[in-house]
């Protein structure tokens, strides 16, 4: 795999970038070529058999392929592994597989760490060190993909590991349209999930970008003083406009979005938040995943009991939502939500 650093990443690159730089090009040409590298894991031009031999040089002059490497595999007993990726720069990142009967599931970075401190997560301990471009957030899909045996490959992919995908927009966008083009990775769009903490301009922009990704938003709380104390950029996006930002964004029919809740012993998880949750969320189309907090040593909380968690449930199920209890999952080896960062602290990385 060449990595020519005069040259730019193929991987990642967008269909609306080649179509601008290879203007002359037929617009199919480009889909041969992600049909290439992202179906077949073609990294040499030179293989391309059906594209010309022009086409294929003028290739190899602008770009190169550079996909994560695996520093570290580490195996829970659930059967999920983390993995710890290093980029071209030296950066660490983590992203997770999980599998169960149906599916497998990848939780991806898309920030070396991440600038939105939420008291309850992990990766915020690292601050905000760069963004993830889009070839290094879908180059982790293809470089664990690779690492796995053919009936273990990535069905469903979750952007819920280091960062906030949406403070990371544009790579974000570009890496989702490879993800779920017919032409590229062809992951059903129904199976992917971007989570944000709910930053409203963001989530008005990845509307209009039109793709119909699945949309999870971390809530945490019923109350504009809990959620500011978990939750800093609620300060900015106080629930109220969060929640009215939701009402407001089309969903295709039958989809809905997904609501995340951690729950946090005698913070979060009281009966009357359960009841000022239904309230908030009784206009808006949505399911909610119930997460009992995965505790890691330096958090000052705890995790809900588990008769509180089925109350809370059933209080909700009551009033006809569908509401889930996420397992943990990969919780002892610090791969469940909110733990992902510990070891990506590279000190020869600034
Ligand atoms: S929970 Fe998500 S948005 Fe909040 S600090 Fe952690 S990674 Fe960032």
């Amino acid at each position: 795999m060449s990595t020519d650093k005069n040259t730019q990443n193929f991987i990642g690159t967008s269909e609306t970038y080649l179509k601008n730089t290879f203007a002359d090009w037929k617009p199919y040409r480009i889909h041969q070529m992600f049909n290439w590298v992202y179906h077949y894991g073609c990294r040499d031009f030179s293989e391309m058999t059906n594209i010309s031999k022009l086409m294929r040089s003028q290739l190899a002059e602008h770009f190169h392929f550079s996909l994560p490497v695996i520093q570290s595999r580490t195996h829970s007993q659930d059967g999920s592994i983390k993995y710890l990726l290093k980029l071209d720069d030296g950066a660490l990142v983590e992203s997770v597989w999980m599998p169960s009967d149906s599916r497998k599931t990848l939780c991806l970075s898309t920030q070396v760490g991440c600038r939105l401190n939420c008291s309850f997560c992990l990766t915020a301990s690292l601050g905000l060190k760069r963004n993830l471009t889009a070839g290094e957030i879908i180059g982790q899909c293809m470089t664990i993909n690779e690492d796995l045996s053919k009936e273990n490959a990535i069905t469903n992919v979750v952007f819920m590991g280091m960062g906030e995908p949406l403070d990371n927009l544009n790579p974000v966008v570009d890496a989702l349209r490879l993800m779920t083009a017919p032409e590229a990775m062809r992951i059903s769009t129904r199976k992917v999930t971007v989570s944000t903490s709910g930053l409203v301009d963001k989530i008005n922009d990845f509307q209009k970008e039109n793709i119909h990704i699945n949309l999870a938003i971390s809530l945490n709380a019923t109350d504009d003083e809990t959620r500011n104390r978990l939750m800093p950029i609620n300060k900015k996006y106080p629930i109220k406009t969060l929640m009215d930002c939701l009402k407001n964004y089309p969903l295709k029919p039958q989809r809905r979005h997904t609501i995340e809740y951690v729950l946090l012993e005698g913070i979060n998880d009281s009966d009357e938040d359960a009841h000022r949750l239904a309230i908030l969320l009784k206009d808006i189309p949505c399911k909610i995943n119930l997460i009992p907090f995965n505790s890691f040593e330096s958090s000052e909380y705890r995790p809900p009991h588990d008769k509180q968690t089925f109350k809370f449930q059933d209080y909700l199920i009551a009033k006809n939502f569908s509401a889930f209890i996420r397992q943990n999952r990969a919780t002892d080896i610090l791969g469940a939500c909110g733990q992902l960062a510990a070891e990506s602290q590279n000190p020869s990385y600034v």
